[in-house]
């Protein structure tokens, strides 16, 4: 098959095959890093089960054929939960290659980032919670696009919030530099629990901050009163 109709042939697809079942199954890979012997026995386990490709970058997403579905029970199978896309919630955590394969970073934020996913990923809430990581000011996750953003700098960690893609992008505000990864992780959780409170479904966190203001927000996460 040939490029031009490759890609019109993944444009036909849709995401949900004619039974109304899922066609998809995207895997929750902490920090989206794998050893080499868990993917080989995923992709082996999937092949078995019918995936017919797979969309890397970002999360990955495994999609069976037209007409075919995921196996209600994929989870159990591969032993992965799988990620939800629904609009609330906090997302999975993204990483740059920090210590997986790039030296550049400023500091470790590769245990950061996994016991952030750990942490927070998945936490029931009215809006949707992004969190980029990112070794240095290289940004190369993008944190300055996340609602809640994490750099690593030769003194600490560099905080940002406010930040989203979509329909009305916003670029994150720098607001803390926190000393040591448990401040991160506790202001983090602070975040998400100011998100809880003041962000409604259609309400990002940087909306939520401009309507309340950047003092309302600090008071709250940096606890200033
Ligand atoms: S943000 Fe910095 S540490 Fe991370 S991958 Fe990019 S260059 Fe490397």
């Amino acid at each position: 098959m040939n490029q031009d109709s490759l890609l019109k042939k993944i444009e036909m697809d849709t995401a949900v095959s004619q039974n109304g079942l899922k066609r998809t199954f995207s895997p929750h890979i902490p920090a989206g890093i794998l050893p080499i012997s868990e993917l080989k026995a995923l992709l082996a386990t999937l092949e078995e089960e019918g995936v017919e490709k797979v969309k890397l970058g970002g999360e990955t997403v495994f999609v069976w054929p037209e007409g075919e579905s995921a196996p209600p029970d994929i989870e159990q199978i591969i032993g992965f939960t799988g990620n939800n896309f629904a609009f609330g919630g906090v997302r999975p955590v993204r990483m740059c290659s920090a210590e997986t394969f790039c030296k550049r970073n400023q500091n470790s934020v590769l245990q950061l980032a996994l016991k952030l996913d750990k942490l927070y990923y998945g936490r029931t809430l009215e809006t949707k919670v992004m969190i980029g990581v990112a070794g240095c000011q290289r940004s190369c996750s993008e944190p300055a696009t996340k609602d809640i953003g994490i750099i690593g700098r030769p003194n600490g960690y560099d905080m940002l919030v406010g930040g989203n893609a979509g329909m009305k992008p916003k670029i994150a505000q720098k607001f803390h530099t926190a000393k040591s990864e448990q401040e991160v992780i506790d202001i983090v959780g602070k975040a998400i629990d100011y998100a809880d409170i003041h962000c409604k479904k259609l309400l990002r966190l940087g909306a939520a901050i401009e309507k309340r203001g950047m003092d309302d927000f600090l008071d709250f996460v940096l606890e200033r009163l």
